[in-house]
């Protein structure tokens, strides 16, 4: 077997927003990683996401705010068109602050752009995980076979995170909503003429999202109710269309034309896996010197449209207490010291934040999962009384990096 010793002493294991993120935070910072990414190229699954205030404020940290503003227009409100048998309702909503949604490839591409060239390594799996019983420095094993040596792993792997399974005190068990989303895009030849908002229609559990992101490409949404095909139409774009034009059949003419012209490429049909809330106020975020950030953290559902800003959050505080506590002590126990107390530091400041968003997505999700009006109206009830500000969570600020 090979083995390599790292001059990086911080290996970030993913390279999607939070990864990314986390690197360029810390090369903010001055601070040198390397990320590793599974895939043969940085991957941008799902068209478009909606950056919220709270988003902006954690990109500008990053210095990538004004190269991402110039992309996409900026959302001045919504509305929500409620459709049944004999008449649609429709109720206008306000928006906190800077609103846009982005394609995923010009936010991974803006980040990694700024990134020195040899950061990120593709095309790199990391298989486990293990503390060198000598130094008790992690241990990464790679696909390849190599091993890697590091002072810090930073794990950004996402949903099915296995770093989150190694800090966890208990295996991560995920649920799943019974809901599932399909997103896409579609690109008008002429300028699509919609207005600039974030417009919801519904119709019993079937709902339609439409965000203009430039004059003329459109990003879309579909959320319903999970179905025993889905794993196979999941893998035909075809399908998954014909599938969302059958679920949107007595939808306005304009939403079906949208979803009939979208680029096929763009579409993905997805099943949506949610860590518990409780487990955030009881779980470990790191174990010595290795910590988890992003959904590897806390995945939660897409219904708040905040889990990619919450990761760029993360990997704010994240930079701000490693950078306070990296200093060039040579002294291994102290130096280790000094990062698990950057990581309680991390930890103390992110839970509260984290567990409050995953509540509050947690019960969006269920009120949308159930056909039971009662169990819908006890769940209204709760978000009414835990989340009297419907924008609180697009308030919150995670500081300056
Ligand atoms: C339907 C849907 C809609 C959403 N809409 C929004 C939205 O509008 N706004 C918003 O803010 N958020 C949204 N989100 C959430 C957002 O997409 C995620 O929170 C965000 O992508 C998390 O980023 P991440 O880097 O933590 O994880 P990921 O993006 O999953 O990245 C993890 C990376 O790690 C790599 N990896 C995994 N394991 C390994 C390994 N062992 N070795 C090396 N590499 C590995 C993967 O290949 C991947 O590239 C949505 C999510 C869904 C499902």
């Amino acid at each position: 077997m090979k083995r390599t010793v790292v001059d990086n002493e911080i290996v970030i294991v993913g390279g999607g927003i939070c990864g990314l993120a986390t690197a360029l935070a810390l090369h903010r910072k001055r601070i040198k990683s390397l990320v590793l990414e599974k895939s043969e190229e940085l991957r941008a699954t799902g068209a478009a996401i909606i950056v919220q205030a709270n988003g902006w404020h954690a990109l500008d940290q990053l210095g990538v705010g004004s190269i991402l503003r110039q992309t996409a227009i900026q959302i001045h409100g919504g509305k929500f068109i409620s459709l049944s048998e004999d008449e649609s309702k429709e109720a206008p909503f306000g928006i906190n602050g800077e609103f846009r949604c982005l394609k995923r490839t010009d936010l991974i591409k803006a980040i990694a752009n700024c990134l020195p060239h040899e950061t990120i390594r593709t095309g790199c799996q990391v298989l486990s995980i293990e503390l060198d019983p000598v130094t008790k420095y992690p241990q990464l094993l790679l696909s390849n076979g190599s091993i890697l040596q590091a002072k810090v792993v930073i794990g950004c792997d996402g949903v099915n995170s296995m770093v989150s399974n190694m800090v966890s005190l208990h295996p991560t068990k995920l649920l799943r909503f019974s809901t599932c989303v399909a997103r896409g895009f579609t690109k008008y030849q002429n300028d699509h003429q919609f207005p600039s908002e974030f417009v919801m229609i519904s119709r019993g559990q079937v709902q339609l999202g439409r965000i203009p992101i430039t004059d003329k490409l459109v990003y879309w949404f579909v959320t319903r109710l999970s179905t025993s095909q889905d794993s196979i139409i999941s893998k035909d774009p075809v399908l998954i269309r014909r599938s969302l034009l059958e679920s949107i059949e007595d939808f306005p003419v304009h939403a079906m034309d949208m979803i009939h012209n979208c680029k096929l490429s763009s579409l993905h049909l997805t099943d949506l896996k949610y860590r518990p809330p409780w487990d955030l106020l009881l779980n470990r975020f790191n174990k010595g010197t290795t910590v988890v950030a992003g959904d590897a953290m806390h995945a939660t559902g897409p219904f708040m449209a905040q889990g990619g800003s919450t990761s760029i959050e993360d990997a704010i505080v994240l930079a701000r207490c490693l950078a306070e506590k990296m200093d060039n002590t040579t002294d291994a126990i102290a130096e280790r010291n000094d990062i698990e107390e950057a990581f309680d530091k991390y930890a103390k400041e992110r839970r509260m934040r984290i567990f409050w968003l995953s509540l509050n997505t947690f019960l969006v999700g269920k009120r949308l999962d159930t056909k039971s009006c009662i169990v819908r109206s006890i769940v209204f009830a709760m978000v009414f009384v835990l989340f009297r500000d419907p924008d609180g969570h697009s308030r919150y600020n995670c500081g300056t990096l």
